[in-house]
């Protein structure tokens, strides 16, 4: 059967209902646990859906998720001035319920003062910056340009360089599509570490990922992952983190998102990546897919996938 017909506008939408419903869950947790739990969590139990505004909100990752969705459909594909454009219009920095990292604010101030975003994105911090703000938009750009494994690296690098210009941020988002990519196409998620691992550039990739194998040889409490991989908004321990959750998971969403919130730290952006790489596996929410209609959005989440849908079909299909 060809790649086309499984990736199907049901996966495109799962897999984006995924960013926000792990998103969603994480975030009221974000600062409340700080510090990995003493036990994984077994079921979701009180933390179902914790709803200020009447439903789950969601933060920056799904926020500029949709942004990337609509760049690229609108594009045909990663372009880096039209990116900056909608991010300056439409990521709404000043709310302070959507979290956004700091760096990721300081860059689009200076984008809307009218900073080209090559400058803005070194102005901020020197070197760039290496936060995970840039793995956990990503998303959309795995499902465009699945199955070739060389564009999903390459446009998942020049998304990324529009705000986060470290090394470590830019190879976040290629090693983040990539999990997306390889788990679309099968990899089971305990083969996914090592098939990383190979594409890895950065020694702070390689090592990390090299640990996540290794801790799936044993069976570690949260802290000892944590412990060994960290759960902070670098790129490199964050996104490791979320596929460390995945695969103790075997690709099960809603034991990904578990596991994920069990680690503490980064815990909305943790559970949001390790949810899209555990739907993207499995085809669909699974165990999340209750909440597909309570997260903040679902409309609008709906409305986007569709339009991204339609993108991968026009755009790289002929
Ligand atoms: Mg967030």
């Amino acid at each position: 059967m060809p790649l086309l017909e499984t990736l199907t506008r049901d996966v495109v939408e799962s897999v984006l209902m995924g960013v926000a419903v792990g998103d969603a869950l994480g975030l009221p947790l974000e600062f409340e646990w700080r510090e990995p739990l003493d036990a994984w969590l077994e079921g979701l139990g009180e933390l179902e859906c914790v709803a200020p505004r009447g439903y789950c909100a969601y933060s920056d990752d799904t926020e500029m998720t949709l942004i990337v969705a609509e760049s690229l459909a609108e594009r045909c594909g990663v372009d880096q001035e039209h990116l900056a454009e909608m991010l300056m219009a439409k990521a709404r920095i000043e709310d302070e319920l959507r979290y956004y990292g700091a760096g990721t604010i300081a860059v689009i101030k200076l984008l809307r003062k009218g900073f080209p975003w090559k400058k803005a994105v070194l102005e901020v911090y020197e070197g760039g910056n290496m936060g995970n703000g840039a793995a956990i938009r990503v998303a959309p750009v795995a499902l465009f340009y699945h199955p070739d494994t060389q564009a999903v690296w390459r446009a998942a690098g020049e998304q990324a360089i529009v705000t986060h210009a470290h090394p470590i941020g830019v190879e976040a988002a290629r090693i983040q599509a990539l999990a997306i990519h390889y788990s679309l196409s099968g990899v089971e998620p305990v083969r996914l570490p090592g098939v990383l691992m190979g594409q890895a550039k950065t020694r702070e990739f390689k090592t990390a990922l090299g640990r996540v194998e290794g801790l799936l040889g044993s069976d570690p409490t949260p802290r000892e992952v944590v412990d060994a991989l960290g759960n902070g908004a670098p790129g490199h321990e964050s996104v490791p983190a979320a596929i460390y959750a995945h695969a103790r998971a075997r690709g099960d969403p809603l034991k990904a998102v578990l596991n994920a919130l069990s680690l503490g730290g980064d815990s909305d952006s943790i559970a949001s990546m390790a949810a899209a790489i555990a739907v993207a596996y499995s085809r669909g929410l699974g165990g999340l897919e209750h909440l597909r209609d309570a997260v903040e959005g679902a409309d609008e989440i709906s409305r986007v996938a569709s339009k991204l849908y339609g993108a991968i079909r026009e755009c790289t299909r002929g």
